[in-house]
């Protein structure tokens, strides 16, 4: 019965009642998401090879299948990276509302990068310490996906007449490009905004910012050829490496004043990344480099090809032709007054800005849930590198999406990394106050 609706004051406060109980029930499942943090990291699911992905999908099938929501896993088949010995598992866990409504997804990758030198910890113990989590993924980004898994659970739990669906997906290769993960579940339709309206990744941005999309990339190949001749006599060759020389030259007049005056309305954090950048990845020359342990000299030889492969970030007021021209003209400088200069440009990878639109509903409902939970309002960031929203957004063509959650971007990727159980519990109370406003039937009237 829906009595109540007379009455405007009892409807709210119903409504408040059942948010103090939200927030009760997540401070009291403390040891909890201390103890899935923990699970998460114990299951090292380095990338690459890309390891444990079936493991994860298993602990997380167990957890959710018991509070009702269906599960389905799935392996992208013939991705890249997938193979028998290392096959990307993915899981999607449905909850489904008493009333039909939209779905709220959260997606967290369940990848993490090698550890490297300088622990001081197990990084896969999952150390517990001054109130963080220790390990690889603790910020980036288990201790997200647990944060998001408790949120849904208390949502579900006090809000059972709820509106639409809520999903949580854990998926693979982030750390690699995302294409056996959530690029090959938007490829299936999994992403699709008739089945999914407001995406949530719960990636280490911290408590109090929304990450509204990041900057566009372009990587590319250039590659430049000569003439091989005995070294001794360099004027009956051609050097490759020279003519790759007056390519880097041509960047440094050219190329990198003009990056340096495209300044952007994103707000990139940090700042130096709020504007066009270029990061010249490799060069590769000559002679490849002898084996460890080779004691003998090189021979001598005229270079007859050089490879450089260029990390170019650009920005929503740049289209992706306008970053094309722009370094095809630069080549073309480098050209001028040699002669033999020759180059071939290969595209190896692109992805175009994306940027969730600060009015979306799912970048208002977590700005309030920010102001009414953690106290503040909100900072709206950009990032200056691509997450897996650039699948969501350009595959699944699904354009209500942020980054959200717990933890320090910059401990991401670093020794002893860890996320605050404070800050989890927080975020945690942020997501579940923002699945409210989405989905509640009171709240929506
Ligand atoms: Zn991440």
């Amino acid at each position: 019965m829906w009595g109540y609706l007379a009455d405007p004051e009892y409807t709210v406060s119903t409504v408040e009642n059942r948010l103090i109980k939200l927030r009760e029930s997540i401070e009291q499942s403390r040891d909890d998401l201390i103890e899935l943090t923990q699970s998460l990291i114990q299951l090292p699911t380095i990338n690459p090879p890309g390891d444990g992905y079936l493991a994860v999908c298993e602990l997380l099938d167990a957890r959710l299948r018991k509070r009702g929501f269906s599960i389905e896993r799935v392996r992208a088949d013939g991705a890249l990276g997938d193979s028998d010995r290392y096959p990307r598992w993915n899981i999607i866990a449905r909850h489904e509302g008493k009333h039909s409504g939209e779905c709220v997804h959260f997606n967290s990758h369940t990848d993490v990068v090698d550890t490297g030198d300088g622990w001081t910890v197990d990084p896969f113990a999952g150390v517990l310490k001054d109130d963080k989590v220790f390990g690889r993924g603790a910020c980036d980004m288990k201790g997200g996906l647990a944060a998001s898994i408790i949120a849904a659970e208390a949502f579900v739990d006090i809000f059972p007449d709820y509106a639409g669906a809520v999903e949580i997906s854990g998926t693979c290769d982030e750390e690699s490009g995302g294409f056996g993960g959530v690029a090959y579940l938007a490829q299936k339709g999994w992403f699709n905004p008739d089945r999914v309206q407001h995406v949530i990744i719960p990636e280490p941005l911290n408590k109090d910012r929304i990450c509204l999309g990041h900057r566009g990339v372009l990587w590319t190949q250039v590659e430049t050829f000569g003439h091989i001749a005995h070294g001794s006599m360099p004027f009956l060759g051609d050097c490759a490496v020279r003519h790759m020389g007056a390519v880097v030259a041509s960047i440094e007049e050219n190329l990198y004043p003009a990056l340096a005056k495209k300044q952007t309305a994103m707000p990139v954090v940090p700042d130096g990344a709020r504007q066009s950048t270029l990061n010249i990845n490799s060069i590769h020359g000559g002679q490849s480099e002898p084996e460890q342990g080779y004691t003998g000299l090189p021979s001598a030889l005229v270079p007859h090809r050089c490879r450089m492969v260029l990390d170019r970030r650009f920005l929503m007021e740049e289209s992706l032709e306008d970053v094309r021209a722009e370094l095809h003209d630069v080549l073309e400088a480098a050209g001028e007054g040699r002669e033999t200069f020759r180059y071939e440009l290969k595209e190896l990878f692109s992805v175009l800005p994306s940027m969730t639109d600060r009015e979306s509903p799912v970048v208002k409902a977590v700005a309030s849930a920010i102001e009414s939970e953690v106290g503040c309002t909100p900072d709206y960031v950009v990032s200056p590198g691509t997450y897996d929203q650039k699948h969501i957004d350009r595959i699944g063509r699904l354009k209500n999406c942020i980054a959200y959650g717990p933890g320090i971007l910059d401990l991401a990727h670093q020794p002893d990394e860890y996320v605050g159980v404070q800050d989890m519990i927080d975020s945690a109370k942020v997501m579940a106050t923002a699945l409210v406003t989405l989905l509640d039937v009171e709240t929506n009237l």
